[in-house]
């Protein structure tokens, strides 16, 4: 983590923390038959500082609600809206927000009583409905099973953090025709919108092409576009500050939040605009892959796939298996894995290229091949897709090393190489990465001579045609 050196900064870490711990030792001791509440003890309460903002939503019929926001609180690890105490759910059918009850199980949802149309007085509905202590418990615990669990330093600030993506099963495809599903969210505060623009259907064909040409045609990546107005204020995106108390207070935070809008916007997918869509080819039961763009310019943030280092926040254990907000699907197909992008950063010209062919690479199983800790080492520097970003890339992108297309995809074959022992006149011929000639060498592994027997050095040929969308932008060469 980045050393804070303002001093309020500190305070509301500290009391973050304080806070998480609070959270911890009372799931544990409710989870703990050892420990007995006092009778004469008040209720617990997850979190006693509760923000309340002044808030509007918009209804199907374009009916604005004065509503207020509540964060924090009693049994609310999110936020909720509510007005005059009696607390809403967004109904996705009817796209507008009703009046909240809590079911069976300890959840909430809406009833079909469209706030601006039914009084809940006369319905006699009762104020102050939230979700269920125990469905918060295992809220709570989820994300903080998964904070603990996660030894990644600074968890979000890297672009990426995924480590060991070899193992991870139910991988985007890396042979055929993938359909991937990209949905543009709009900020309740940011006006109209069009999606996709010009713009963006260039940077996905952009992407399609860029591997078409590193797979040597074996993967074709069609982009079906979707988009999803969010009644959530980009202030929500920006950091909390006296002038903006509905802003994130630290990277985990944001984190939270990004995964909170990348749930909504899977559930308001219309299953009538998807039902064609073959989204899982691969049959492994998990869809393909879902890239968000947030809209908006929200400075230098990076971007992140949730769901691989999260996956049980999307499916926590005993929660309810239907509540779509923790399980989404598409056309009854599981989500367990997304990329988030940030829009300034995707539209950033070479950057955003980058960007979504980067991460399109960890949805194919792809590891970073940077460093995640500052240390003046670049390990494969620029000649790696999978590295950090330069910035003298140009529309043309540097491929994945021979390596990762031999380890984790069938672009190259074994064959294709080969272990070799250096011998005195021995000659090989090693054809440029970019141009697969079947029965030709791709590149060629030496077995490291101090290495144990799974370490070897690989021999590659990049070439460099600035007119190529692959290679065309390599240094020194
Ligand atoms: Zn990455």
């Amino acid at each position: 983590m980045k050393i804070q050196n303002c001093k309020i900064k500190q305070i509301i870490v500290l009391a973050m923390i304080l806070i998480m711990m609070t959270i911890l030792l009372a799931s544990l001791s409710v989870n703990s038959n050892s420990v007995d509440f006092q009778e004469n003890e008040p209720k617990r309460t997850w979190n006693e500082r509760e923000i309340i903002m002044d808030w509007e939503l918009t209804q199907a019929d374009g009916t604005i609600l004065k509503v207020e926001r509540v964060s924090g609180g009693f049994n609310n690890p999110f936020h909720f809206y509510r007005i005059n105490g009696y607390t809403l759910q967004y109904d996705r059918n009817i796209r507008s927000w009703c009046w909240a009850y809590q079911d069976e199980t300890g959840h909430l949802r809406p009833t079909e009583y469209p706030a601006h149309l039914f009084d809940p007085e006369e319905l006699g509905f009762e104020k102050d409905i939230r979700r269920s202590e125990e469905v918060t418990i295992k809220i709570i615990q989820e994300i903080l099973e998964t904070f603990i669990e996660s030894d990644i330093p600074g968890m979000r600030r890297r672009p990426s953090h995924i480590i060991n993506m070899r193992n991870t099963p139910n991988r985007c495809p890396t042979n055929g025709e993938v359909q991937s599903i990209v949905i543009y969210i709009s900020l309740d505060d940011q006006g109209p919108h069009e999606f996709p623009t010009d713009e963006y259907v260039m940077k996905f064909d952009a992407l399609n092409e860029y591997y078409q040409a590193v797979s040597y045609g074996k993967l074709n990546i069609t982009s079906h576009y979707f988009f999803y107005n969010s009644s959530i204020l980009s202030s929500y995106f920006t950091e909390q500050d006296s002038t903006n108390l509905n802003g994130y207070t630290d990277a985990n935070a944001l984190l939270l939040r990004e995964q909170e809008i990348a749930l909504y916007s899977i559930a308001s997918l219309d299953t009538l605009q998807t039902k064609n869509i073959d989204i899982d080819i691969n049959e492994d039961t998990v869809v393909d892959n879902v890239t968000i763009i947030l809209r908006g310019d929200f400075g230098n943030k990076t971007n992140s796939i949730l769901g691989y280092y999260r996956r049980r926040i999307f499916i926590p254990e005993g929660m309810d298996k239907e509540d779509p907000f923790f399980n989404p699907t598409i056309n009854n197909i599981p989500v367990r894995n997304l990329i988030f992008h940030y829009e300034n950063v995707v539209l950033d010209g070479s950057l955003g290229n980058f960007a979504l062919a980067h991460e399109f690479g960890h949805a194919l199983g792809f590891p970073d091949l940077y460093s995640y800790i500052d240390i003046d080492i670049l390990p494969v520097g620029p000649w790696d897709i999978m590295a950090e970003y330069h910035p003298y890339y140009s529309d043309s992108l540097p491929s994945m090393s021979a390596y990762i297309k031999y380890k984790y995809t069938n672009w190259i074959e074994p064959a294709d190489i080969p272990l070799i022992k250096l011998a005195r006149d021995s000659t090989y011929t090693i054809m440029p990465l970019t141009n697969y000639i079947p029965e030709k060498y791709v590149a060629l592994r030496i077995k490291a001579p101090l290495g144990g027997t799974n370490e070897y050095f690989i021999i590659e040929n990049r070439r460099k045609d600035p007119s190529a969308i692959v290679d065309g932008s390599l240094p020194g060469s």
